[in-house]
Parts: C-alpha cells; sequence; structure tokens
C-alpha cells in the first residue's frame, strides 16, 4: 500500500490523479489533500478519499469551519507539512506555476518519491531541484505524458547510449493557422486543443509551443542531458508521445491514447504496470496513418525563445515563464494578441539582467521582476 499526497487535487492533473487512485483502493491511499483553491471540492475529495491532512491555500476557512462542526474529519497543515510528512511515501505535484516549488523542495529534502506534473519546477528552478533530489535520495517522476514517454523507453537501458531525446509536439490548436490568422485569433480558438484535455494556461501555451519550449527544459533536467541533444518533432495525432534515439541510430518510442491518466498511473505504480484505469485502448489498424514534421519557428517563435532562455541557464527560464504567464492571462483577458504573447516574452528576456547559478531566492526575485517588467510592457503597449 502507498501512501500519497497530491497537491493541486482541485485542478486538472489533480483530479485525473484521484481518478487513478479510485481503481486501485487496494494499492494506494490518500494521506494529503490540497488545492489553492475550489474548498468544496476539496472537501468532497477528502471525504471520499478519507484524507488525513488537508489545505485549501484561499479558503482554509471554510473547512476550518467544516471540521469544527465535525461534518469533516480531517486536519488543517500546510501543503508544505503535507509534502514532507513522515506517512506520504508519493508525492504528486500537480499544482500549476512558481505555487509547486515550496512544497516539491520540502518532499524532496524528507526523501519522498515526487510525481512531479508542475513544469515551472524545473524550468525554474531545475538545477536547484535536481542537486537537492541527490542529496536526499529523493526519485522525481515524471508526470508530463512526452517524459513519461522517455523515461519508460530508458527503462532496461543504458542512458550513456542515449544519443538524442525527441520530445513530440501535437502543435496545439493553430498548428494549421497561417501567420495572419494567428495576429487575429482569439482565447476561444487557442483553447480548443485538438487532442488533449487540459487547463487553460497550458491548452494556450501549446498553442504557441512555449509549452514544448518548457518540456526541452524539463527533459534537460530529469534526463540530465544537454540540450543539443534535445529535439521537437511535430506529430499531429498525439499518438507517440517521445522517443529516444541511440548511438546505433536505432529509436524506441512510447505509444498509447491521449489521456494523461496513463502517466499519471505510470509514475504511481512504478516499478509495476498495473492493468489500465482507462477503458480505451489504442487500436493502431484503425489510426490509418500517423504524421510527422518540423516545427514552424516563426510561426511559434515562443518554442525557439524558451529553448535558448533554457540553453542560457540562470535566471532565464523563469524569466521566460514568469512573461509568458502574465502575457497569456492578458491574452485570456483578450487585452493583448496572440502573436504579442512571444513579443512580451522576448523583450522580458531582452531587458533581463540574468544571474549564473541562481539560490532559490534569486530565481523568485527574477519572476516577480519579470512579472512587473511585462505588465508594465503590456499596459504601455494598450494605451
Ligand atoms: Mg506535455
Amino acid at each position: 500500500m502507498k501512501r500519497i499526497a497530491v497537491l493541486g487535487s482541485t485542478g486538472s492533473v489533480g483530479q485525473q490523479t484521484l481518478d487513478v487512485v479510485r481503481q486501485f483502493p487496494h494499492h494506494f491511499r490518500v494521506i494529503g489533500l490540497a488545492a489553492r483553491q475550489n474548498a468544496t471540492l476539496l472537501e468532497e475529495q477528502a471525504r471520499e478519499f478519507r484524507a488525513e491532512l488537508i489545505c485549501c491555500e484561499r479558503d482554509d476557512s471554510y473547512l476550518n469551519g467544516r471540521i469544527r462542526e465535525r461534518s469533516l474529519r480531517a486536519q488543517l497543515a500546510t501543503i508544505e507539512e503535507i509534502a514532507s510528512h513522515p506517512d506520504v511515501d508519493i508525492v504528486v505535484v500537480a499544482t500549476g506555476g512558481k505555487a509547486g516549488l515550496a512544497p516539491t523542495l520540502a518532499a524532496i529534502r524528507a526523501g519522498k518519491v515526487v510525481a512531479l506534473a508542475n513544469k515551472e519546477v524545473l524550468v525554474m528552478a531545475g538545477q536547484i531541484v535536481t542537486r537537492e533530489a541527490k542529496i536526499n535520495g529523493a526519485e522525481i517522476r515524471p508526470v508530463d505524458s512526452e517524459h513519461s514517454a522517455i523515461w519508460q523507453c530508458l527503462w532496461g537501458e543504458d542512458s550513456k547510449r542515449v544519443e538524442r531525446l525527441i520530445l513530440t509536439a501535437s502543435g496545439g490548436a493553430f498548428r494549421d493557422k497561417s501567420l495572419e490568422d494567428l495576429v487575429r485569433a482569439t482565447a476561444e480558438d487557442a483553447l480548443r486543443h485538438p487532442t488533449w484535455n487540459m487547463g487553460h494556461r497550458i491548452t494556450v501555451d501549446s498553442a504557441t509551443l512555449f509549452n514544448k519550449g518548457m518540456e526541452t527544459i524539463e527533459a534537460r533536467w530529469l534526463f540530465d542531458v544537454p540540450f543539443d541533444k534535445i529535439e521537437v518533432l511535430m506529430h499531429r495525432e498525439s499518438i507517440i508521445h517521445s522517443l529516444i534515439e541511440f548511438v546505433d541510430g536505432s529509436l524506441k518510442a512510447q505509444l498509447g491514447v491521449p489521456d494523461m491518466r496513463l502517466p499519471i498511473q505510470c509514475a504511481l505504480t512504478y516499478p509495476e504496470r498495473m492493468p489500465a484505469s482507462i477503458p480505451t485502448r489504442l487500436d493502431l489498424s484503425r489510426m490509418g496513418s500517423l504524421n510527422f514534421g518540423k516545427p514552424d519557428l516563426q510561426r511559434f517563435p515562443c518554442l525557439s525563445l524558451v529553448m535558448e532562455a533554457g540553453r542560457s541557464g540562470g535566471t532565464y527560464p523563469a524569466v521566460a515563464a514568469a512573461a509568458d504567464e502574465v502575457a497569456v492571462e492578458h491574452f485570456l483577458a483578450r487585452r493583448i494578441g496572440f502573436m504579442e504573447i512571444p513579443r512580451a516574452v522576448e523583450t522580458s528576456l531582452a531587458a533581463h539582467k540574468p544571474i549564473k547559478d541562481p539560490t532559490l531566492e534569486e530565481v523568485l526575485d527574477a519572476d516577480s521582476w519579470a512579472r512587473s517588467w511585462a505588465e508594465d510592457w503590456i499596459k504601455a503597449k494598450a494605451l
């Protein structure tokens, strides 16, 4: 029986994690649940899974009330306390944005297995996080579908014999649009992802390919490979989730239906494989064909911007992520156009004074600097 904590339990990946847990009541027990908002859903989850420790950052008073009137049997704790609690074996980090940083580090310092779905943790502080994991004997398992694919391909292989990691990209909602279409694209258009069902920011980040750029940085830290060994391959069907190429030129890929519950299950049950928690199976005979191509960096400049930030390292990736988050918010609120998202990222990176081997504090400082810088830039544009 593995005891787990789910951070970000009311979000998209958090809910799908609980979906997986539901399928294996004899293998997993939920000890802690944490969320930023949606206290009523958190309460429901706490009741169903009999969680002992709960935390709702924006609405602890609601939960406190339910606990005091004895309608809910659980204890309030901070998200860091849940992440590092001695009763917890696996911490699923499904929070969004930089909110995942502190609890991930708390879990790592407590030597936990961390199932990591939050990209910013490695994008902002990959060096710090992987260094701490090594020191504390903590294990980081990928939940992102591409990284789970690479991880699965690496099982039983000698990582020194791997020549390249190839991350596949569906191309998002705008993969077939012209540059002129992209300039006029709206938030509604961007939120219609062709193959994956995800939260709002990541869906827009998929449409700009910013998300894929962040994934190259994630891969760099998760698998400890230099940037020149990481490539992005367009693959619209999202069936091949990623590949590795060996020194002899042989390729190995992982395929499956595009459903996040698969990589989540993989991270929870490793090193075992369990009967699938999802009913649909991939029927290749009905797929017909699979398509591949090179990413178009002119229509999707975010990809090269983030990869360049990753290559430069230091505080650059944190700046790119923060500026993008601000720009996406303004795009979703219809204050800027789609092609202004990469402009906001680009100008923030250009204005930034980087720190080479930053401390966590310096990373967070760079994050705040980029947020206010991007806000000001967007405000000045809107005037
Ligand atoms: Mg992904």
